[in-house]
């Protein structure tokens, strides 16, 4: 099993805040005259720019950097817009909350067991469409959730296993 501990993809992840920061900038110089797409906006680059996965309320901190008053039902509720609208996807998990992620081609995930945090996992998508409706207890396959679980360095080196590194 090669190392998945989501490391490998933060240099992705810092390109990816750069290009957002930038994007950001530009948005920040057009006139958004509606306040709803303007939270909306918010949330969504709150999402790419934290680039983890981030639950709701992880976007809501993020959010706060841009409007200092904005709540959690008005950050939820975009967020729901954003995944009805197709700008977002969801990733639920082995706990009880709803990560978001902003990649929205078909991709693995892992979770870890003892924090919960979301990581992308560098290896082959399943391909949804050739499994058959026979295959599939008669159900029409439309889509495809890979979550792996396993423990991230962090949470190993804090229970100090010898695989922490
Ligand atoms: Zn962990
Ligand atoms: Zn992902």
């Amino acid at each position: 099993m090669p190392e998945v501990d989501g490391v490998d993809i933060s240099n992705f992840c810092t390109i990816f805040g750069i290009i957002t920061i930038m994007n950001r900038g530009i948005m920040q110089t057009e006139k958004i005259s509606r306040r709803g797409s303007k939270q909306k906006s918010i949330v969504l680059n709150a999402v790419r720019t934290l680039c983890n996965h981030p639950t709701a309320e992880d976007v809501l901190f993020k959010a706060r950097e841009q409007i200092q008053n904005i709540s959690f039902s008005t950050v939820y509720r975009n967020l729901g817009i954003l995944v009805d609208e197709g700008d977002l996807i969801t990733i639920s998990g082995t706990g009880s909350e709803v990560h978001y992620d902003h990649v929205l081609k078909n991709h693995c995930h892992i979770q870890c067991r003892v924090c919960g945090k979301v990581r992308d996992v560098n290896f082959p998508a399943v391909d949804f469409k050739e499994i058959s409706e026979s295959d599939a207890s008669g159900f029409t396959v439309d889509g495809v959730c890979v979550t792996f679980t396993g423990t991230c360095r962090q949470c190993r080196a804090k229970q100090g296993t010898k695989g922490a590194q």
